[in-house]
C-alpha cells in the first residue's frame, strides 16, 4: 500500500497528558504539529486507569498546566487542590480530564490530532529522523510523516526505540511495579474502611499462597458514582503476549474472593477494566544529561532548566511495594533541557514518562503535573521555525 506523505513542522507521537501539553505548546510558538495517539482518545495511563489526582502540581500554575485545572474547575467546582498527608494534590473527576483536553486541542489552530495511529518505524539519516511511518486504523492508511522535529510523548520511547537513539530500560524483574484498574459498581453501603479492607483480605490471601506476593500492594478507592470503587492492581510488567488477558483473569478472581470475605462486595460486579497493564518505569531516553535520585533529593538547581518537579521518590519496589522519600517542605529539583535531548539524534526529544532520569528519579518526575510541565517545555523546545 502506498504511503500518504505528510509533512509538518513538529510531529509527537502520543496524546499522554506529556503530548497533548507537547503539541499545543508546539502549536502555541505557531509550529505546523500533528500529534498521532494509537487509542481513540487523549489523556494516556491517566484516562485509561481513570486516575483521580494530578500529582505534582505547584498551586499556582501559568501556561497549559493552568488551561488544564481552570477547564477542569469550571466543569465541576468539587475538580480542585486539596490536601492529603504532607502533600497538595488536585482532585478532579476522571472523565472530565478527556472532555478537558479534547477541548484545548480543538482550540489550537496549528494543531491536527489523529486518533487510531501508530508509529511504526522510523527513517533516520545522519543523524537526524527524515520521517516517521504510521498505520491508521479503521481507515487502514498508512501515513508516512516528514517533520522537522520529533517529540516522543509514547510513554514507552517508540520513536527513540526504532529510531535507534540511545536508551536505558532496566530487566523486567528490577522495574517499578506497573499497573492494572478495574471499577466495581453495585457495592452496599461503601465506606472509607473499604481502602483498609480490601488490602487486608488481599494479603491473607497472599500469606495462605493463594495469590503472588504483589497482590498484598492492592489499592482501594470510592468511584465516581455512590456504590462504585476503583481498585488499582500493582503488579509486575509482564513479558507476555497478552499481558492484559492475564491481568483480567486476575481481577475476576480477585473480584470473585471479595464477594465471598466482604459483605460490602457481594452483588456488586465489575463495571469496567483498563485496557491493559500500564507500567511506571520502561524505557527512557539516555539524554544529554540523566537526572537522578541525588538530585531530585538535594532539589538541585540548573542554569538550563526547563521545569521544575516537587513529588517525592514514590517507588514502586517488585518485593517491597510503595516506598516514599520526599524532598523536604516547599523544595522543588529542576529538570535541565538535556533530560529531553537525545545524544545522537539531533532533531528528537522526549517528554513524559520517557525522559532522560534514572529509574528513582523518574520515581518522581513521571507524575501527571510534572508530565504536563515537561510537555509544554519539549513543545517549546521543538516549536520554533527559525
Ligand atoms: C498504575 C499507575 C497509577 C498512577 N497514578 C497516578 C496518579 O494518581 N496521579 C498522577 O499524577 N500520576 C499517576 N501515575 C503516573 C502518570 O499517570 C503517568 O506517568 C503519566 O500519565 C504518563 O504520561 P505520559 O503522557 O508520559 O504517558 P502515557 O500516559 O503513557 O501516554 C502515552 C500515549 O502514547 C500512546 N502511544 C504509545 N505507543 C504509541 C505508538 N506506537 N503510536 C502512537 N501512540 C502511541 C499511548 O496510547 C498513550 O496514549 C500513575 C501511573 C501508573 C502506571
Amino acid at each position: 500500500m502506498k504511503a500518504k506523505e505528510i509533512t509538518c513542522d513538529v510531529l509527537v507521537a502520543g496524546a499522554g497528558i506529556s503530548g497533548v501539553a507537547a503539541a499545543i505548546s508546539a502549536s502555541r510558538q505557531q509550529a505546523k504539529t500533528i500529534l498521532i495517539e494509537k487509542n481513540g482518545f487523549p489523556g494516556g495511563i491517566a484516562v485509561d486507569c481513570q486516575h483521580r489526582y494530578i500529582c505534582g502540581l505547584y498551586p499556582k500554575n501559568t501556561g497549559i498546566a493552568q488551561d488544564i485545572i481552570l477547564g477542569l474547575q469550571k466543569l465541576n467546582p468539587k475538580n480542585r487542590f486539596i490536601r492529603m498527608g504532607k502533600l497538595s494534590v488536585f482532585s478532579f473527576a476522571p472523565k472530565n480530564l478527556e472532555l478537558i483536553l479534547r477541548k484545548l486541542i480543538q482550540r489550537e489552530k496549528n494543531l491536527k490530532v489523529l486518533y487510531n495511529c501508530t508509529v511504526t518505524q522510523v527513517k533516520k539519516e545522519k543523524g537526524s529522523i527524515v520521517s516517521v511511518k504510521a498505520a491508521q486504523k479503521p481507515l487502514n492508511r498508512i501515513l508516512n510523516f516528514m517533520p522537522r522535529t520529533v517529540i516522543d510523548a509514547s510513554g514507552q520511547g517508540i520513536v527513540i526505540k526504532l529510531g535507534k537513539a540511545q536508551y536505558k530500560l532496566a530487566p523486567l524483574k528490577c522495574r517499578q511495579l506497573a499497573g492494572f484498574t478495574f471499577e466495581v459498581r453495585g457495592l452496599i453501603d461503601a465506606s472509607d474502611l473499604l481502602a483498609i479492607k480490601v488490602p487486608y483480605y488481599l494479603s491473607i490471601w497472599v500469606k495462605q499462597k493463594k495469590l503472588p506476593a504483589y497482590f498484598k500492594f492492592t489499592n482501594f478507592a470510592d468511584g465516581q458514582t455512590k456504590n462504585s470503587g476503583m481498585i488499582k492492581l500493582n503488579l509486575p510488567a509482564k513479558n507476555t503476549s497478552q499481558p492484559a488477558q492475564e491481568a483480567k483473569k486476575y481481577a475476576s478472581l480477585i473480584h470473585a474472593y471479595l464477594r465471598k470475605v466482604i459483605p460490602e462486595f457481594r452483588n456488586s460486579r465489575i463495571h469496567r477494566v483498563s485496557s491493559d497493564i500500564h507500567e511506571r518505569e520502561g524505557l527512557r531516553l539516555y539524554g544529554e544529561h540523566i537526572l537522578t535520585k541525588e538530585e531530585v533529593l538535594s532539589a538541585r538547581k540548573f542554569p538550563d532548566s526547563i521545569a521544575k518537579g516537587c513529588w517525592p521518590i514514590e517507588f514502586w519496589h517488585p518485593e517491597k511495594g510503595q516506598q516514599i522519600k520526599y524532598l523536604g517542605p516547599n523544595r522543588f529539583y529542576q529538570i535541565p533541557l538535556g533530560c529531553l535531548k537525545s545524544k545522537n539524534i539531533t532533531n528528537l526529544f522526549a517528554t513524559g514518562k520517557c525522559i532522560s532520569a534514572t529509574p528513582q528519579a523518574l520515581a518522581s518526575s513521571r507524575v501527571m503535573g510534572t508530565c504536563i510541565y515537561l510537555g509544554e517545555a519539549a513543545g517549546r523546545a521543538a516549536g520554533p521555525t527559525t
